[in-house]
């Protein structure tokens, strides 16, 4: 399920807005907590549009840059009247908005970011993590 705005302070008009929300899937993931778990986060790094972070409440989340087909190139959406209950839940007010970066604790864009992340927060899982490293190692730099 994709996660709702947090932040609801500044508030933006979609009338002048370039349609962030059309633009990105964003699904909350488990707290990564075995090495399988990471490698399954690592998978979804490795497709490139897509990247990882930990958000200030401690959640943890896939985002998938990819456009909804039904937006039109001037950022207008074309089954408006139509359009799915979470997009009905955004709106330009509570909208995240060009505060969405600042919800972001830890952004992961790359492997070694998530690796990095790991080995210096999450000790004994990067212990645990080793031997799926090695096995990956090209893949993982
Ligand atoms: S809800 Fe927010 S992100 Fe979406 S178009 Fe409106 S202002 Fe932009
Ligand atoms: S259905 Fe419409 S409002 Fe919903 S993501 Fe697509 S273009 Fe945006």
């Amino acid at each position: 399920m994709p996660k709702k705005a947090k932040k609801t302070a500044m508030a933006q008009e979609c009338s002048i807005c370039a349609a962030r929300c059309c633009k990105y899937l964003n699904i909350v993931v488990e707290n990564p907590r075995t090495p399988e778990e990471v490698e399954y986060l690592l998978w979804h790094i490795f497709h490139g549009a897509s990247e990882v972070y930990l958000d200030e409440d401690g959640d943890w989340s896939v985002v998938f840059h990819n456009e909804c087909y039904h937006l039109t190139q001037d950022n207008r959406c074309m089954i408006y009247e139509r359009r799915p209950a979470i997009c009905r839940q955004f709106s330009s007010t509570g909208c995240h908005g060009d505060v969405f970066e600042e919800s972001i604790r830890e952004h992961f864009k790359t492997a070694a970011d998530l690796i990095g992340y790991i080995k210096k927060k999450r000790p004994a899982l990067f212990k645990r993590l080793n031997s799926h490293i090695r096995r990956m190692a090209p893949a993982v730099r």
